[in-house]
């Protein structure tokens, strides 16, 4: 009956809310039919996409595959489908460099492969070879892309087992193999988090059926992917992050103030030019910026990287006022602009361009501590999205932490109301 459905569905190339009791056997239900129909339809379907929300809901997921995979040998020997099926996690689950690796927390090990893979890294490895880089990636930047994964079913394991065979980065690898394989199986972010699904998603096919598993939770991830909180430490954090770029700018300047010229020449032709990168360049993207936007020069009063730093530095100083509210305010976006233009003369443009802005000049200055600037770059997307998005946001500032409502601790929330904003990009 569920399998009947399920093929209707497919035939009608529409969407399908499927509910079964756990235990059941909906994932390998759902396997079994959907692999049978991109056997059965080829030109149609050329790729299926199983989104799972924990590492080991999705092993379970590559498990049952391999057990589909071995009933279709035993029934069809070497007629069996020639399919390449894939789990793509984060670099903490699939880094094999021994150092990085040894890491427990996910934004620690992408700041550090960042700090071993990023491009101008590279570059200046090529000149002086005392500047380490991952030798994993370089692997795989020489041959992995000629060497494509043969015909299988890769879990985690067997990636990080296949990469160590070859000497290749098995996360770069399996990132790579998204665009040749049959089957994908990865987390929801990697589809509905624009900031991911920006980089890692693009270029997947339109003929792809996608299942999500406990669908209830899209909305969730949805919303998540695209709200901000912001307190007063992470304001603090941004007056610290703030001085050691404009240091950076004032060395660059003595030392190589072209590569400033060159920026501030690419800006203006637009955020699109500027923003061209490797893959090893960027750990995430910013904000869903709309297209139009990513074409528009950038704004005159950012352009430079010293201007840029004096308007954040005003834009701190207006954050730094906005939560000395000493009772809970509610806003729109909207409003929120209007204060800050009428207070610190702010206005909503160059405010949108903030995160792009900030990762041009970050890459500008080669600058591959990436995570000493998280509280900057979170201000700086925090601008972007309450300057892009009028509805579907509200602004909620707390004066009190629940857990302790007796001492002054605001925090600012940027909350998204709205899932389709963020799957948007991504449909
Ligand atoms: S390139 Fe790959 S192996 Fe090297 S540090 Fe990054 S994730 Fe780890």
């Amino acid at each position: 009956m569920y399998m009947l459905e399920l093929k209707r569905s497919l035939d009608a190339k529409g969407h399908c809310v499927l509910e079964m009791p756990s235990g059941t056997g909906k994932t390998i239900s759902l396997l079994s039919l959907i692999v049978a129909y991109m056997k059965a339809h080829p030109l149609e379907v050329t790729k299926f996409i199983y989104c799972s929300r924990t590492v080991p809901e999705l092993e379970k997921v590559v498990e049952e595959l391999k057990n589909l995979m071995k009933y279709y040998e035993q029934q069809l020997g070497d007629d069996k489908p020639k399919i390449l099926g894939l789990a793509l996690s984060s670099r903490k689950n699939l880094c094999i460099h021994p150092e990085v690796a040894s890491e427990r927390d996910g934004k620690t090990v992408d700041a550090l492969c960042h700090k071993l893979t990023a491009s101008y890294v590279r570059a200046n490895h090529k000149k002086d070879q005392s500047v380490p880089v991952c030798n994993f990636y370089e692997m795989f930047d020489r041959h992995g892309r000629e060497l494509p994964l043969p015909e299988g079913i890769y879990g985690l394991d067997e990636l990080k087992e296949y990469g160590m065979r070859k000497g290749f980065c098995p996360y770069f690898m399996a990132r790579y193999a998204l665009t040749h394989a049959n089957i994908i199986v990865y987390s929801y972010y990697y589809l509905l988090d624009p900031k991911i699904a920006d980089q890692v998603s693009k270029e997947l096919s339109k003929k792809a059926v996608v299942v999500f598993d406990e669908a209830h939770n899209i909305d969730n991830v949805c919303i998540e992917s695209m709200s901000v909180n912001i307190t007063r430490r992470t304001l603090d954090k941004c007056a610290t992050n703030i001085d050691n770029l404009n240091k950076h700018i004032q060395r660059i300047k003595e030392t190589d103030a072209d590569r400033l010229k060159n920026e501030y020449q690419k800006l203006v032709q637009g955020l699109r030019d500027a923003s061209v990168a490797r893959e090893t360049d960027i750990i995430l993207s910013n904000p869903v910026l709309p297209d139009e936007i990513l074409q528009e020069a950038v704004p005159g009063n950012i352009r430079t990287g010293e201007h840029f730093i004096a308007f954040m530095k005003r834009f701190l100083e207006y954050m730094k006022i906005r939560l000395r509210a000493q009772h809970v305010v509610s806003e729109t976006p909207p409003s929120f602009l209007k204060d800050c233009q009428q207070r610190v003369c702010i206005e909503r443009k160059p405010l949108r361009f903030c995160a792009e802005r900030l990762r041009s000049l970050m890459r500008t200055l080669e600058l591959a501590e990436i995570q000493d600037y998280s509280a900057l770059t979170l201000l700086c997307n925090f601008a972007t999205l309450v300057s892009t998005y009028a509805k579907g946001f509200v602004l909620i500032i707390e004066p009190f932490d629940d857990r302790t409502p007796n001492i002054f601790n605001p925090v600012l929330h940027l909350s998204c109301m709205d899932a389709s904003i963020a799957i948007k990009p991504g449909l």
